[in-house]
């Protein structure tokens, strides 16, 4: 049966990286390559997509709304809504304009979508809950999406897993692993707890066995005669993104890169920490001021969009935000929060300590 690969180019730089790597490692995997396109992007993702082009061929441009005489899907959506901003409560944007449209352009085949979310993050990527669609993380150590280790870790399967592991694991450390296979979840040893010991012991059987295992259901990775990604051992962390992006002459989209900004004496680094449209509102206070001084313009139509009482941050409009005190405040607060963060955290890299932020209420399809 055919199955389908996909990824989503979201104009961020793990995405980006995932393909140059994919392309690179697995040339055979014949994956389509798509981003979906809201008309409000910053230049420097559409840069980003442009030069990924040269490396990759075409990506399909998705686009919502097709045919609206409005500027943007997201112009026409927010008609539509009757001028409702979208919000983290209410995120009818990723939905109308990324998901709907992802959806449409997987239809129902089974299809593979590849995920980057890296080796050095504690999160999951919501991709879709269409079954015929199975997310794979080729960046983690654990390359298989939350819902599948639950159905191969669940007791009820511990002895079709065993036998799997009786046909696979190299013999001198079958034993150890049927240890760990015949012990039950429970509250002491919990999913994650079996996942990580059977990782530990061998990537390449776990994953193995897994395979074998989605062949008996409906998974797309289990209509495969073969996946090259279960031999993968690599686990990549946010240097490893930079050298891709670097090394292959894509560079690293520019707005990732700090700009530096002096406030009452004080030394600090602004930049933006995530792709997506220029106006997020999961962007941070001093996010948008970085948007205020380096893009003005878009400043300005983020603004515009502030009507009947609807503001991008909650309790706070943009016209207040830009108010010089406000402005030095927010630049403090910046200043105080990265250095303590800096200290605190393995990375100190302006991105990541931006974009840690909001426990992880994103998805693939706009961030990642
Ligand atoms: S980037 Fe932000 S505003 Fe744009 S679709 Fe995604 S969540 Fe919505």
């Amino acid at each position: 049966m055919k199955v389908r690969h996909v990824l989503g180019i979201s104009g961020g730089k793990d995405s980006a990286a995932l393909s140059i790597y994919l392309k690179g490692k697995y040339p055979d995997l014949d994956i389509d390559y798509y981003n979906s396109d809201t008309g409000c992007e910053l230049e420097e993702t559409e840069l980003l997509i442009s030069r990924l082009e040269s490396v990759l061929g075409p990506i399909t441009k998705l686009r919502a709304a097709q045919g609206s005489p409005e500027p943007t899907p997201f112009h026409h959506f927010l008609k539509a809504s009757g001028g409702y901003l979208p919000s983290p409560q209410a995120r009818w944007c990723t939905q109308k304009m990324k998901l709907a449209e992802f959806e449409k352009y997987v239809g129902d085949e089974p299809t593979i979508s590849y995920v980057g979310i890296r080796g050095d993050e504690d999160r999951e990527g919501y991709v879709s809950t269409k079954p015929n669609i199975q997310a794979i993380f080729p960046f983690r150590k654990n390359i298989w999406s939350l819902d599948v280790i639950n159905k191969v870790l669940q007791n009820q399967v511990i002895a079709d897993i065993a036998e799997l592991y009786k046909k696979i694991c190299p013999s001198a450390m079958l034993a150890e692993a049927l240890q760990i296979v015949e012990r039950p979840i429970s509250k002491e040893f919990y999913y994650g707890k079996k996942m990580n010991a059977l990782l530990d012991l061998d990537v390449k059987t776990f994953n193995k066995v897994v395979f074998n295992f989605l062949k008996t259901t409906d998974y797309p990775v289990g209509k495969l005669d073969y996946f090259p990604l279960v031999e993968n051992e690599d686990i990549l962390g946010i240097k490893d993104i930079y050298d891709i992006l670097e090394n292959s002459g894509v560079g690293v989209p520019a707005y990732y890169k700090p700009i530096p900004f002096e406030v009452d004496g004080k030394q600090g680094t602004y930049c933006r920490s995530r792709s997506g449209c220029y106006f997020c509102f999961f962007q941070q206070k001093i996010e948008w001021i970085w948007l205020y001084e380096q893009h003005p313009d878009l400043f300005q139509k983020s603004m515009e969009f502030e009507k009947g009482g609807y503001t991008w941050i909650q309790g706070e409009s943009l016209s207040d935000l830009i108010k010089p005190e406000r402005i030095r405040q927010i630049k403090l607060d910046a200043i105080k929060k990265q250095e303590a963060k800096a200290k605190k955290e393995r990375s100190s890299l302006l991105v990541d300590i931006l974009g840690d932020d909001d426990n992880d209420a994103f998805c693939a399809n706009c961030f990642i």
